[in-house]
């Protein structure tokens, strides 16, 4: 009995560490899932809230500190209709067991990827196919990923070219690309509202600024009534490129994701996805 009495306190000690480390390891789960979604940027925002919120009680600012916290409330209310089906995604997400899965990026096919992307968008271009590819970034695009068809699929010119084939089921909508692979095929994405576009640019111009205005994702656009290859990003859009430059362009720009440290610590997860 004594020998036990000597061994509680270490036991504790061992059961303070668990603690410490489950609850780690489920924040990291949460913001992993997070990181995904549009949701991220709302974190930020509600932590850079919630600093300044500490700050103005400090500093006794008192007006800006009871207008800050009642907000919170309100806030907090809105947050959860707001973001209501990111919520639900993310339940569903737990129970499909993704929470455990693992998210590595693979910089040597960077290169060759883009390559495939280059040749296909260039044969589009040939032709005449209408054809929108968006690239995902920091801003998870599970949302939109979720209205077309999952592939899944290993980037290849042959493929891009074949989804975008007229006339075939996939052709209409984006595809959108994660990491190094063709995510899904048919996905479609929000319109931009901006008044001030050319005539000239249709639904399929609309759609890729309306995605780059709410995300950092890189979109290629070949139009069908001209062919011409245009790229947009942060709202904007280049067009008129010709495949080298657009090359240049999402090599400065996708490469960032690509070859982005992963920290050790990211490693430790199931090696399942
Ligand atoms: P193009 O120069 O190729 O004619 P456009 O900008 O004039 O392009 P539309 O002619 O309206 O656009 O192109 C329609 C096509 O754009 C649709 O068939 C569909 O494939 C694609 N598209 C339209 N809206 C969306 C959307 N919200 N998300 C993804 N793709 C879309
Ligand atoms: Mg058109």
């Amino acid at each position: 009995m004594n020998e036990f009495k000597e061994l509680l306190p270490y036991l504790k000690l061992w059961s303070t560490y668990l603690d410490i480390g489950i609850v780690a390891f489920i924040i990291y789960k949460l913001m992993q899932l997070i990181k995904e979604t549009r949701a991220e940027q709302l974190i930020k925002g509600i932590i850079i809230l919630l600093v300044i919120t500490k700050l103005s009680d400090v500093m006794q600012l008192h007006t800006m500190y009871w207008l800050l916290k009642n907000a919170m409330t309100v806030g907090a209310i809105a947050i959860l209709i707001i973001f209501q089906p990111e919520l639900r995604r993310a339940l569903e997400h737990i129970g499909r067991g993704k929470f455990f899965a693992k998210n590595e990026l693979q910089e040597k096919e960077l290169e060759t990827m883009l390559d495939e992307i280059i040749l296909a968008v260039s044969e589009l271009s040939k032709n005449r196919t209408g054809a929108i590819i968006a690239m995902e970034q920091d801003t998870g695009l599970n949302e939109y990923i979720e209205t077309g068809v999952r592939i899944d699929g290993v980037i290849s010119a042959g493929l891009l070219i074949n989804i975008f084939e007229p006339n075939t089921p996939l052709h209409d909508g984006a595809v959108i690309i994660r990491k190094n692979r063709i995510a899904a095929a048919g996905c479609f994405l929000p319109l931009t509202e901006s008044q001030n576009l050319s005539k000239q640019l249709g639904t399929r111009h609309r759609a890729a600024l309306g995605l780059t205005e709410i995300s950092d994702s890189l979109v290629v656009i070949v139009s069908e009534e001209t062919g011409v290859i245009s790229f947009a990003r942060e709202g904007k859009l280049s067009r008129y490129l010709d495949t080298k430059s657009l090359k240049e362009i999402l090599k400065n720009n996708y490469i960032k994701i690509e070859t982005k440290k992963q920290p050790v610590w990211s490693k430790w997860g199931a090696k399942n996805e």
